[in-house]
């Protein structure tokens, strides 16, 4: 539809005194084919026979394996478009695709949400010099929402920060005015993705007391892989508080083999990123009408925006195609649920979250009647269950009798953990009773945030699956007879905090002050 509308609009801008002009026959709709494949699965059905419910999962789970727009819609946001850092022109052609996916979809609406964030940033020509005692080429790219060197680049000694524990800092004493190398792990799991996430902010915060003019952090992947992080921001979107960059693993190996050797190494670090704003950003909310309590809800979402490097494939524009595609999925069954489904795509969550904060913020009067919202947001690995954000009152039972349909394909464990990452979080502030997809590793790790995350790498087998996993889910909780669980006051938020460990993770990323002074949560 996306490429149609542009066809129409050119054709207008040609006007009638054109008409005779040589204008090719318009291109067939690369999207028809797989449209009439798929809405040949539709079987509609009378309501009064089964529990809406028992209709729908099979219909659900058909129009979702069967022959489907999901991955030219996928196609078109990560080649066509690309990158989509919040802010940029990228991003707004992205909203654009949204737009025009949700409504080929059939949802009953699709709009547009504003809110701001606070800064623009993108990347200019990172680089880093090595002055003495030999030159060689480092590969380097600057950290996210960094802040610029001055135009000249910052020359200084480089010096060895270790790990960037308090014990390193001490042993080093002052770092007045030197670049900080800080080591740091390679990157395999899950787990180390949000260790290395919970550690960085402290670094920051002791390299900028010791008076340290830059960071360079070393890669955490092999094979000159660079990948674009935020390491300090207090998920406000706030630009970091030092000028930063990562070097190449190997780069940064050899850099530190020198400085124990005893090597004195000056270096320019340069870089010229351009940081701008405050800018609107835009958050994309579809919506189909319950048929009985049409103003409850149930939200399945995920991030629509990415970091520069790479396509944003895995992260997030997979999960993003499959949020359309289980639109898609439920208006074809011909079935409504008793509530309505909202499907957002969030902008603004590499910086902090920031559209599902908006969100919130916009919608407070109508969270009591948020039934659940449900998050994807790990690229395209297999669905092996659902995190329940530390919600051990929630209706685990109900949720593996919705997923029974799928029972062979293992997705039923749900997990009581919560961590703080993804679009989820200030849903579970404001008690609203949230789901994660868990989901296999596979290539997302290895591939994120990296030049590497391209549409190749996603599994389009598995995120058909995925999809009709959430599309189950979905209708499932907006039909049932009761929701999921209660909102949460508060003071049980507050111990839920604490029980999880979800507390301190929030102080070390600078969210509790939020917390704290009522700007984020309930
Ligand atoms: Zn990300």
């Amino acid at each position: 539809m996306f490429q149609r509308s542009l066809m129409l609009l050119g054709l207008f801008a040609l006007g009638a005194g054109l008409a005779a002009a040589q204008i090719s026959a318009p291109e067939p709709d690369p999207l028809a084919r797989m449209r009439q494949a798929a809405a040949a699965n539709t079987q509609v059905c009378s309501e009064s026979e089964l529990s809406a419910c028992a209709q729908a999962a099979p219909k659900i789970i058909a129009n979702a394996l069967g022959a489907s727009p999901l991955a030219e819609n996928l196609r078109r946001l990560t080649e066509e478009i690309g990158g989509r850092l919040t802010g940029s022109p990228a991003m707004d052609r992205a909203v654009e695709w949204a737009m025009a996916a949700f409504r080929d979809a059939g949802v009953d609406d699709v709009h547009t949400e504003k809110f701001t964030v606070p800064h623009t940033w993108s990347e200019g020509a990172t680089r880093l010099e090595i002055l003495s005692p030999s030159s060689f080429v480092v590969h380097a790219i600057s950290v996210a929402w960094s802040q610029a060197t001055p135009p000249n680049g910052l020359e200084a000694e480089v010096i060895d920060g270790g790990a960037g524990t308090s014990e390193d800092f001490a042993r080093l004493g002052s770092a007045r005015g030197a670049i900080l190398l800080i080591h740091t792990e390679v990157l395999r799991t899950f787990n180390d993705l949000f260790t290395e996430k919970l550690r960085n902010p402290d670094i920051v915060n002791r390299a900028a007391s010791a008076g340290a003019s830059a960071i360079l952090w070393m890669g955490t992947r092999e094979g000159l892989l660079l990948d674009h992080q935020t390491t300090a921001l207090g998920q406000d979107g706030s630009i970091e508080k030092l000028p930063q960059a990562i070097v190449a693993r190997e780069d940064a190996e050899r850099l530190a083999r020198e400085l124990t050797a005893g090597t004195r190494i000056r270096a320019r670090l340069k870089l010229p990123n351009r940081v701008g704003g405050p800018v609107e950003a835009q958050n994309v909310v579809a919506e189909i009408r319950g048929r009985e309590e049409p103003n409850q809800f149930v939200l399945l979402g995920t991030n629509l925006d990415s970091f520069q490097l790479g396509t944003g494939a895995l992260d997030n524009g997979c999960n993003a195609a499959l949020v359309v595609e289980a639109a898609r999925d439920i208006h074809l069954t011909g079935l409504r649920p008793k509530r309505s489904i909202r499907f957002v795509l969030f902008s603004g969550e590499e910086e902090g979250m920031l559209g599902s904060w908006a969100y919130v913020g916009a919608h407070r009067d109508e969270l009591d009647g948020e039934d659940a919202a449900i998050i994807f947001e790990k690229g395209s690995g297999r669905v092996t269950g659902f995190s329940l954000g530390g919600r051990h009152d929630l209706q685990a039972e109900l949720l593996r009798q919705t997923l029974a349909p799928l029972d062979s394909w293992g997705v039923n464990r749900f997990t009581d953990d919560a961590i703080l990452g993804t679009d989820d979080l200030d849903f579970l502030l404001e008690g609203v009773p949230n789901l994660v997809a868990n989901q296999d590793e596979d290539n997302y790790l290895s591939n994120h945030h990296a030049s590497s995350d391209t549409y190749d790498k996603v599994n389009i087998p598995n995120l058909k699956r995925n999809t009709a996993v959430a599309g189950v889910l979905t209708f499932s909780l907006a039909e049932f007879a009761t929701p999921l669980g209660p909102r949460l006051s508060r003071a049980q938020i507050d111990s839920l905090l604490q029980q999880t460990g979800l507390e301190s993770q929030l102080k070390t990323l600078g969210v509790r002050r939020y917390w704290e002074r009522d700007q984020r949560g309930r």
